[in-house]
């Protein structure tokens, strides 16, 4: 897993599963928060903006389909993959044919590697870098896999935070940053970092990016962060 770790929520109120299928994921290289209940997903939800939710159909409070629904139904949040698991396929059809605006279903009892690979898949469209893709804007080639950099064909040095940083706005050219959120996203939520080390290392990044030459691609939108292009 290269880039910032993805964050994967974890809806499943059987704590055994729900354990089994975290420890897989966080052995893949994945950042995970559990939910055990509908309720409790949507909470952590807001709180830790993961980058997909594995998201069991039967559960306490909210079911999963409520809670699809209104990941679904709002603009912000509409484009985080979800991945629902049911217990029998005739639930499937029933949850497809509630046009809950799910990415994918699994039936359970599901093979953990297969479930790694459609999360794996659903990333690779919405986190590329994370997933070893190969990320390009203009003249900046940056491969996830190898962890190099080129521009215009030329190899460039950077350091470890400044390729994750980069990867961060690779992956989604145009969008504004806060500090907070680059601070998750690159660093991590546990480290307690100063928001001023995340202009420092923009900063770095900057350099590195012009080492031979080409134009200022990093925007600092004042009041607000940081943008590519
Ligand atoms: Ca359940």
């Amino acid at each position: 897993m290269s880039g910032a770790k993805p964050i994967v929520l974890v809806v499943e109120d059987e704590a055994a599963q729900r354990e089994v299928l975290s420890y897989n994921l966080e052995a893949e290289g994945f950042r995970v928060a559990r939910a055990e209940d509908g309720e409790e997903a949507m909470l952590l939800f807001d709180e830790e903006q993961p980058d997909i939710v594995i998201l069991d159909w039967m559960l306490p409070k909210l079911s999963g389909i409520e809670v699809c629904r209104q990941i679904k139904i709002r603009p912000e949040t509409r484009g985080v993959p979800v991945i629902m698991l049911s217990a029998r396929s005739e639930e499937v059809d029933r949850v497809r044919g509630l046009e809950t605006g799910a990415d994918d279903y699994v039936v359970k009892p599901y093979s953990v590697i297969e479930l790694m690979a459609r999360v794996r898949a659903q990333l690779r469209r919405t986190r590329p870098a994370a997933a070893g893709q190969q990320l390009e804007y203009q003249d900046i080639l940056l491969d996830a896999e190898t962890h190099r950099v080129t521009r215009d064909g030329q190899p460039l040095k950077l350091g470890p935070t400044e390729f994750r940083l980069l990867s961060t706005f690779m992956e989604k050219p145009g969008r504004v940053w806060s500090r907070e959120q680059l601070l998750d996203r690159v660093w991590g939520r546990d480290v307690y970092v100063d928001t001023r080390t995340v202009d420092v290392h923009v900063g770095r990044l900057r350099k590195a990016l012009s080492q031979h030459g080409g134009e200022d691609v990093l925007r600092t939108v004042r009041g607000a962060g940081y943008a590519l292009g």
